[in-house]
């Protein structure tokens, strides 16, 4: 069997024995792209470094060799620490997702439990954990809706994942019946980890030329957008990335899926992520304008949209 696609975890704390043998197993997207030969980002041919579209850690074996500078891989590994080891932390030890140092995932995750009105702080073990991952959504891309770009204003709402399907009983061993994960969020920096999977998987898909103009690279670089000097315009990363509603829950065939949409001239990359557990709703990144003459591999394709129409008073 491919280790890749070893997803029968068995989960050892504290003598509790849990077998995590009752979750479906989903395969990670695999492909090797051909060498790029570039930075996908910015054009440099110096030191060049693999990419791997989605996380090694987030269960992704989409590669794009040479793909990226020193400089960029410098900034997108900033990003991807934080999100894998923060935000997703427990879910990818749930779902026994690889790390490249096992022995560095934490001892304990801290959880405010509740019961009665009373709520109180406990550093639970991962077999002791409700196996509940609040799944930050955000609000649409500006830009499909036709809004200017305006300095940051950002909204978002949060989406419950259970892990198992026992979670009361397991809340209940706590002494608890509802509970809160203390989740630090960066929105700027979940927006520019999804940028960077959108550009490098259109990147790799469909070639550096096909797009005329790209829209996110920016986000890619900590100082353009964070520093001191970024303009409103730049800050706004969610004119290009946001949420997505699939409309419908997806059948899930792999753990996370990527998909062109089409909006006018515009290309956007679906990036769905976790489908089994979260089946609807994806992240759309707007990655650039399509040359006209690029073809979409069909089997990658979620379609045309149309812009809204929506006119902007004046
Ligand atoms: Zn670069």
């Amino acid at each position: 069997m491919d280790s890749a696609h070893d997803w029968q975890g068995v989960v050892i704390s504290a003598g509790v024995k849990l077998t995590t043998t009752h979750m479906p197993k989903f395969p990670y997207p695999c492909k090797l792209y051909p060498s790029l030969n570039q930075c996908a980002y910015c054009g440099s041919t110096k030191k060049l470094s693999t990419e791997h579209i989605i996380p090694f850690g987030f269960g992704g074996r989409l590669i794009l060799p040479n793909a990226s500078c020193e400089f960029h891989r410098i900034a997108t590994s900033r990003v991807e620490d934080f999100i894998l080891r923060k935000y997703l932390c427990a879910l990818r030890s749930h779902l026994s997702l690889p790390s490249r140092n096992p022995k560095g995932r934490p001892e304990g995750y801290p959880l405010i439990l509740r019961r009665d009105g009373r709520s109180w702080e406990m550093n639970v073990s991962l077999a002791d954990h409700p196996g509940l991952v609040r799944f930050v959504m955000l609000d649409p891309a500006g830009r499909p809706s036709g809004r200017p770009r305006k300095p940051e204003t950002y909204s978002f709402r949060l989406i419950d994942i259970y892990i198992f399907p026992d979670i009361a009983k397991r809340l209940a061993r706590l002494g608890a019946d509802s509970f809160e994960d203390a989740v630090v969020i960066k929105a700027l920096d979940l927006a520019r980890w999804l940028a960077k999977i959108g550009h490098c998987f259109a990147v790799a898909e469909l070639g550096i030329d096909a797009l005329e103009e790209m829209y996110v690279t920016h986000l890619i670089d900590y100082e353009a957008i964070d520093g001191e000097t970024a303009s409103d315009e730049v800050r706004d990363w969610n004119y290009w990335v946001g949420g997505y509603d699939r409309g419908r829950d997806i059948k899930a065939h792999e753990l996370h899926e990527l998909r062109f949409l089409r909006r006018g001239d515009d290309l956007s990359v679906i990036v769905h992520l976790l489908v089994p557990y979260c089946p609807r709703y994806a992240y759309e990144v707007i990655v650039g304008r399509l040359r006209a003459e690029v073809e979409i591999p069909l089997e990658l394709d979620e379609g045309m949209m149309a812009y809204n129409s929506v006119q902007i008073a004046e």
